[in-house]
């Protein structure tokens, strides 16, 4: 979950889904960001559409760990808004969980546009027993505020809390190396302290990021050394700890 658009809630929940299935876990990624569905992108599947067996919706495979569904496949075109009403929203978010042909998977991660509409509410009402939700932010106070909406939605459906992450937290210069707060920092971790949730870790900013995103690459997979995806792995590693217990 996020409370805003854009800072980074798919490309985490591809770049989490990228890695469990590297580490040979089966791994479902499912996008209901209906009105801007980004993980066709950035995955490069844009091209992609929905095939059905029977009743049943076949997920795209990635690899052969790794399979994903997206509203982004059922849509004409890129450029077609969705308009659809609540009711609808539920119904096909139904479809997706109860009616796709996942194989036993290992892992479930789910894509949920910002805010606390809709989307989530209809998942935490459909999906008995999830681990629970991430809440991706950055560092800004505005996007803050918005978390601890988030955080009090999870607790009024009762979804577990897995964590904060904070993503865009700081910007390390590639030519000196010298860290950068353009959106401040620390912010995130402060506010899981004040609201007693755990904090994942931080993300830095990163061009590398943005390039792979672009090119439908998944980031995780081609630069796992450096510094960012030591910082992915990390928080990855808290996450599962927290799935275990
Ligand atoms: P959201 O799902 O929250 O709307 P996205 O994951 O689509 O956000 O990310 C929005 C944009 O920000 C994308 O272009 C993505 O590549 C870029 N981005 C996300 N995280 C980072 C980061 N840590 N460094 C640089 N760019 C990032």
């Amino acid at each position: 979950l996020s409370g805003k658009g854009g800072v980074g809630k798919s490309t985490i929940a591809a770049n989490l889904a990228v890695s469990l299935s590297l580490a040979n876990k089966k791994v479902g990624l499912l996008d209901i960001d209906i009105h801007g569905p980004s993980i066709p992108k950035i995955f490069n599947l844009e091209d992609n559409n929905i095939t059905s067996r029977g009743d049943s919706l076949i997920p795209i495979a990635v690899s052969a760990n790794l399979f994903v569904m997206s509203i982004g496949f059922m849509l004409p075109d890129q450029n077609t808004p969705v308009i659809w009403r609540g009711p609808m929203k539920y119904n096909m978010i139904k479809q997706f969980l109860m009616n796709v042909e996942w194989g036993d998977l290992d892992y479930l991660i789910i894509d949920s546009p910002p805010g606390t509409g809709d989307e989530p509410l209809a998942i935490a009402q459909l999906l008995e027993g999830a681990d629970g939700a991430v809440i991706v932010t950055t560092p800004q106070q505005v996007a803050l505020t918005d978390v601890r909406k988030g955080v009090s939605f999870c607790k009024k459906v009762n979804l577990p809390i897995i964590g904060v992450i904070e993503n865009m937290s700081g910007f390390v210069c590639p030519h000196c190396g010298q860290i950068t707060h353009i959106f401040k920092s620390g912010g995130g971790k402060k506010m899981a302290l004040d609201m007693n949730i755990p904090f994942l870790g931080t993300i830095p900013i990163d061009p590398g990021i943005v390039d792979a995103c672009d090119l439908g690459k998944q980031y995780l997979q081609h630069y796992n050394e450096n510094q960012t995806g030591k910082s992915f792995e990390n928080l990855i590693r808290i996450m599962l700890e927290f799935h275990k217990t």
